[in-house]
């Protein structure tokens, strides 16, 4: 997509193309019509996303009718408050604001604490369309009747779970309490908690949920490995992932429908419990598969790329692309699906040597190169189909050896890291598995 699809004027068109930047990120291009269209929002995004853009740009198109030079402060109404957690958050955005509206006749200030107020109160008192705040500083304002906001249409909560964390509850509340209930509210948090949840319930009306993962990085508690394989090994890796290191819910993608279907059919041969996800399913069918997979009758979903958008699995333990995806960003995207609401996930790529172009977009847009593990060593490890069936005790203490294997963690992993060792040491750390969900470990 492009910026000219996204229907924003001149001047904002012209304050994007001296950013350099070249296209939306994906929170723009799915925010910005949202918003447009005067849309409630409740979005999942997190720094780094380019989900400052995603709520200025629109609400400037929205304001651009208001702009005038006029001195007098009564031609200036506050029409939008944007709160954020952090001063440090609300001069970054006001940056952004202030970037963004250069070729409008648009006032915009900040207001945080820890400072004297009396610059402040000029700059509001003078008038000003936008005003980026922290919660408790904007009451000091309110307190002091140095702002009205009375006619605010726009209210955006940036980093509302870290606003939450710092108990600026009933602040926001209160804020909310002065604002006309004819307006459109914006909340952007990292992760989608119950808490958030909550929140959005009580604030937002109707709005569109768009969640997406961060653009050109991966969630850091997702681990990521790649097999290189050949064609004919394809299917019997999946086998041995699947079987031997006792998946309980794996997604698996793959890049076409059919392969999708053939996939799902062929491991329900093989006696592994699967359902799949695409475009040739209607719409009940697809519904039907998602609470098989949510509700444990299935292991396996296999899913193709657009199929999979907006599926929200809690603490998807493991991804596995069975094939890579035609666009890097996808890739993005489906090992997004794992490791969500800091947990542990893993993500785990079968690429052959005709994929080798893929691969290649792939660890340049993520900027990191794939753990390669060794496909031929898991191939041949349980050929004999050689397994140990007796519980190993759940109160086993945990191998520092294979705590190591899980980035930044201090705490008991939940699943995985088995997968990405040489058999000898998965052995060793499939306790793991044991220990947290007291399911059979094998060796
Ligand atoms: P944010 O997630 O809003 O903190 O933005 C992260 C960084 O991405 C900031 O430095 C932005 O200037 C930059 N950015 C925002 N939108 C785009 C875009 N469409 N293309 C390239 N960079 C962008």
């Amino acid at each position: 997509m492009q910026f000219t699809e996204l229907a924003l004027s001149e001047e904002i068109m012209r304050a994007i193309t001296d950013q350099g930047y070249d296209a939306p990120t994906p929170i723009q291009a799915a925010a910005i019509p949202v918003v447009l269209a005067g849309h409630d929002l409740l979005a999942a995004a997190q720094t780094g996303t380019g989900k400052t853009a995603a709520f200025t740009l629109p609400m400037l198109n929205k304001l651009r009718p208001y702009g005038n030079t006029s001195p007098s402060p009564a031609r200036h109404p506050v029409r939008a408050v944007i709160l954020t957690p952090t001063r440090e958050l609300a001069d970054q955005v006001f940056a952004n604001v202030q970037s963004y509206s250069k070729y409008l006749p648009l006032r915009s200030t900040v207001i945080f604490g820890g400072m004297t107020m009396d610059p402040q109160t000029q700059a509001l008192r003078a008038g000003v369309e936008v005003v980026v705040a922290t919660p408790g500083r904007l009451l000091d304002h309110v307190g002091q009747k140095n702002i009205n906001l009375g006619q605010v249409e726009f209210l955006v909560l940036d980093e509302a779970d870290r606003m939450l964390d710092m108990g600026f509850i009933n602040d926001i509340k209160r804020i909310m309490a002065l604002m006309p209930a004819k307006r459109q509210t914006l909340l952007f948090s990292a992760t989608f908690s119950p808490e958030i949840k909550a929140l959005a319930d009580q604030l937002l009306r109707h709005p569109e949920v768009i969640e997406v993962a961060r653009q050109n990085t991966t969630a850091e508690n997702v681990t990521q490995l790649l097999y290189k394989i050949e064609e004919s090994q394809r299917y019997r890796l999946l086998q041995k992932l699947l079987k031997h290191h006792e998946m309980k819910q794996v997604l698996v993608f793959t890049r076409t429908k059919q392969t999708a279907e053939r996939l799902s059919r062929q491991l329900v041969k093989d006696r592994i419990s699967a359902v799949s996800i695409h475009g040739d399913k209607v719409q009940s069918a697809r519904l039907e598969a998602l609470a098989a997979f949510k509700e444990g009758r299935a292991t396996v979903m296999v899913a193709t790329d657009v199929a999979a958008r907006g599926i929200d699995i809690d603490q998807l333990p493991h991804v596995i692309n069975y094939e890579l995806p035609g666009s890097p960003e996808d890739y993005v995207h489906r090992i997004g699906r794992t490791g969500r609401a800091g947990a542990s996930g893993a993500a785990i790529s079968f690429a052959t040597p005709d994929e080798e172009k893929q691969l290649q977009g792939i660890e340049k847009l993520i900027r990191q190169q794939l753990k390669v593990g060794n496909a031929n060593e898991l191939l041949s490890a349980y050929s004999n189909n050689h397994r140990v069936s007796a519980p190993l005790p759940t109160s086993r203490p945990l191998p520092s050896s294979a705590l190591a294997l899980i980035p930044g963690r201090a705490g008991r992993p939940r699943e995985i890291p088995a997968l990405f060792l040489p058999p000898k040491q998965a052995m060793a750390t499939q306790v793991v598995i044991a220990e947290d969900s007291a399911t059979t470990a094998t060796s």
